[in-house]
């Protein structure tokens, strides 16, 4: 069951839409507010700091409304509803509903409106490495995205010792997997993991060869994609022991594993 905060039509004046004249004269708009939150701790303890406070929430939609000037009020929408999420960590999904009563149309009509949704999801990432301290590199990409304010890490497998596949003449692999969950859209999610790889000096050569970190999107839970720079679940992952011994660990997988023997738990078990 979800619980709701919610701010209804509050008349904000901004200067979104495709015509010039919107842009420089701007005009009126109603925002509606949705938090959807699974639990309000003020709720029970009455107290304004655990909740979501509204007051604030006026004042983000204010703003984005009077300074923006976007051609779609879709975007506008989103920005709202992305500024409100980013800040609330109670918010689970928030919905955001935009009405322009003047949209410069011939015609009668009530308002023009859209209605937005951005919501927090959990990914399911692999990670792994074989080269220098393994150990250090994997504890630093961890606490890299700890520190990223729209990741939140909320599960890490322990770790497993792999031998290398595809190219042998490399040290063995150190790999695990977490749930990272975030209202960042698949690809940002993806370019946050690329730039921690980057950031932890992973330098590309040998294809299938020695990597200080490999960060991966496994799977995100009812999402399926396959374009050029981003496939989900991840192509390869079924055929990859190291993969799904951990993904096993934390309930995710529950089918067959491919020479799962090959993959032995790690001796040091306080790393992540
Ligand atoms: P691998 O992870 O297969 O060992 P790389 O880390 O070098 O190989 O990834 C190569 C490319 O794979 C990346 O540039 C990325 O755009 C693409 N890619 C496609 N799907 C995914 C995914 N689910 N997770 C991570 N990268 C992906
Ligand atoms: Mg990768």
């Amino acid at each position: 069951m979800m619980n709701r905060i919610s701010l209804k039509q509050m008349k904000l004046y901004g200067y979104t839409g495709c015509l010039s004249e919107e842009k420089e004269n701007g005009q009126f708009f109603y925002v509606s507010i949705d938090m959807f939150c699974r639990d309000i701790p003020g709720a029970l303890t009455d107290d304004l700091n655990d909740t979501i406070n509204y007051a604030d929430v006026y004042e983000i939609a204010e703003k984005i409304v009077e300074k923006s000037h976007f051609n779609l009020i879709e975007h506008l929408a989103h920005e709202i509803g992305r500024a409100v999420i980013s800040k609330y960590d109670l918010a689970d999904s928030v919905r955001v509903l935009v009405r322009k009563p003047d949209a410069p149309i011939d015609g009668e009509f009530d308002a023009m409106e859209t209605e937005i949704t951005v919501s927090r999801k959990d990914v399911i990432i692999g990670f792994g490495g074989n080269m220098g301290d393994r150990e250090e590199k994997i504890r630093t990409a961890l606490d890299m995205i700890r520190n990223n304010h729209a990741l939140e890490l909320v599960k890490v497998s322990s770790l497993y010792e792999t031998e290398p596949v595809g190219y042998d003449d490399q040290d063995d692999f150190l790999n695990g997997c977490a749930v990272i969950r975030t209202y960042l859209e698949p690809l940002e999610v993806l370019h946050e993991l690329q730039r921690i790889e980057n950031e932890l000096h992973r330098v590309r050569t040998i294809k299938n060869g020695p990597r200080t970190i490999d960060l991966d999107i496994l799977m995100i839970p009812g999402v399926k994609m396959d374009t050029k720079e981003l496939t989900i679940p991840h192509p390869r992952m079924y055929e990859r022991a190291f993969v799904l011994v951990p993904l096993r660990e934390l309930g995710l997988y529950y089918g067959p594993i491919p020479e799962d023997k090959s993959v032995k738990p790690y001796k040091n078990t306080d790393v992540v």
